[in-house]
């Protein structure tokens, strides 16, 4: 068994490393489906463009998720009632896009329509469907209330739709990339630093070299480089757990789905096998890989399984994605809780609608404000992230692992075979102890989620840097 994603292997390895100082017009940090959209949307806008990914392109978050493209997503039923009208324009919108950029362009990524359910499990969570009923109707998207064919799970109350659709992630990004004929892409080009210089930024990658750029965008799905202004009081952290293997039943129709419950369930169908997520909301300091990756089994959903790997997102305060203007000349797409492809899409013409200054989908820009104020009671909710990081420096500081040792600033790992692998045992962003994840083979940070791999490369998360140890 595969301890990488599905897509993963659509990955393509350019490596077009900057190599020398730039001068852009719009600098983009970060090529998932964020990044990515965003310079397919000002390819032909005349503006010099550059965008620069860390790993390879699609390699973040984007190469881990579900991708599924439908309207019964989760978070509708945590958004507030005043805002979820307009958000499910947003989506609704979104979903326009993403289909006019496949169908006019004629790319072949495995996108196709499917039924989806939204269910619960809880009679006390029925109220909540009936909510999402309402905003439906409202927006005229048909609905049946009929449950998802799964036996083995208690449904009491079931939302379907069939304008739902399913994509292959990494095969649609690659393609929207290459139509970006006017935009210079960089991966293997870590940024470690961005400062305003006069109406300029200066932004600095780890190899020395320099890009000047007028307009920068952070793409980088965790906006580390604004700490002050979003970590810990208006996001949180959530790692699920997915297995890709060989159904334990027929249902005879192919379908997607996912509950509202407290523990998550989240369900599609790709090559004829099954994709099953478990374990969302899973607190970083909560977090305890091997457990919760045997969690996939409790269901019996899949007899083989072929892969199984985790994977985080970003979760604002009020489940609202955070897209638009930081400041002059500085722009953001984030927060997606688990939902990025729709919201991608429809954040990205919002930036480009902002940078050059036109009138379209500005409806969207008050909703999805960065600067936006948190309400008195999400800062109490979010104050309880703050626990949640101690929590998890804590749980950093008494790791216990049979194949890892530790020193005082080292860590070691013995795989099975008896190779050594070392590197630094604190996190490089806020110097927390790192948690060996045994079933990737990942060094992650139980408080803020950045991940290194054996060699102690950056993977994923806030940390700039990597944990590598010169050995001589
Ligand atoms: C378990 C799970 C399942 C999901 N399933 C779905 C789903 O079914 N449908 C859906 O719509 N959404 C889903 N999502 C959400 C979706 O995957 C994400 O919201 C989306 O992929 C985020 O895209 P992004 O471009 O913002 O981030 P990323 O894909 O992470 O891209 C950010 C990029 O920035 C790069 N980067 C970071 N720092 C730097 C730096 N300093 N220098 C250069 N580059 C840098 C990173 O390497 C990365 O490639 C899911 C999320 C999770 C966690």
């Amino acid at each position: 068994m595969e301890n990488k994603s599905i897509w993963s292997k659509y990955l393509e390895k350019n490596e077009k490393i900057l190599d020398k100082n730039i001068s852009v017009d719009v600098l983009i940090i970060g090529g998932g489906i964020s990044g990515v959209l965003t310079a397919y949307n000002l390819n032909n806008s005349g503006l010099k463009i550059a965008l620069v990914e860390r790993n390879e392109i699609g390699s973040g978050i984007t190469s881990k998720m579900t991708a599924k493209v439908t309207l019964l997503q989760d978070i509708l039923t945590k958004i507030d009632e005043k805002d979820l009208d307009l958000y499910l324009k947003s989506q609704i919108d979104g979903l326009k896009i993403l289909k006019s950029i496949i169908e006019d362009n004629n790319l072949d990524c495995c996108f196709k329509k499917n039924t989806s359910y939204l269910y619960t499990i809880k009679k006390s969570n029925i109220k909540k469907l009936d909510k999402i009923k309402k905003v439906l109707e409202d927006n005229k998207i048909s609905f049946q209330e009929e449950n998802p064919p799964l036996s083995s799970i208690p449904v009491v109350s079931s939302i379907k739709i069939d304008n739902s659709y399913e994509i292959n992630p990494i095969l649609y990004l690659k393609q929207v990339k290459n139509m970006c004929n006017n935009v210079q892409f960089y991966d293997h080009t870590n940024i470690v630093e961005v400062l305003k210089e006069d109406k300029k930024f200066i932004v600095k990658a780890e190899n020395g070299n320099t890009i000047t750029s007028k307009i920068v965008v952070f793409a980088t799905n965790y906006p580390y480089f604004l700490k002050p202004l979003f970590f810990p009081i208006k996001v949180k952290l959530e790692k699920s757990y997915i297995g890709y293997g060989k159904p334990n039943f027929s249902t005879g129709k192919d379908f997607n789905c996912i509950n509202i419950d407290k523990d998550v369930h989240s369900i599609r169908f790709y090559d004829n096998k099954m994709i099953y997520l478990t374990g969302s909301k899973i607190n970083a300091s909560k977090v305890n890989d091997a457990k919760n990756f045997l969690k996939l089994t409790d269901n019996n959903l899949i007899k083989e399984f072929d892969c199984m790997w985790s994977n985080i997102d970003l979760f604002p305060s009020d489940y609202l994605p955070i897209m638009g203007r930081i400041f002059d000349n500085m722009y953001i797409l984030t927060g997606y809780s688990a939902w990025g492809i729709l919201s991608s899409h429809i954040g990205s013409c919002l930036l480009v609608s902002l940078i050059l200054k036109k009138k379209k989908y500005l409806k969207y820009q008050e909703l999805f404000n960065p600067r936006k104020k948190i309400t008195m009671k999400k800062f109490v909710n979010s104050s309880f992230n703050v626990y949640e990081n101690i929590n998890g420096f804590l749980k950093g500081i008494f790791a216990k692992n049979k194949l890892v040792f530790y020193s005082k600033d080292k860590a070691i790992y013995v795989s099975n075979d008896g190779y050594c692998y070392i590197v630094k045992r604190k996190c490089p962003h806020l110097k927390c102890n790192l948690l060996f994840n045994e079933v990737e083979k990942t060094w992650d940070c139980p408080c803020h989620g950045s991940r290194f791999d054996l060699f102690g490369n950056v993977i994923a998360g806030p940390s700039k840097y990597n944990i590598k140890v010169d050995v001589k």
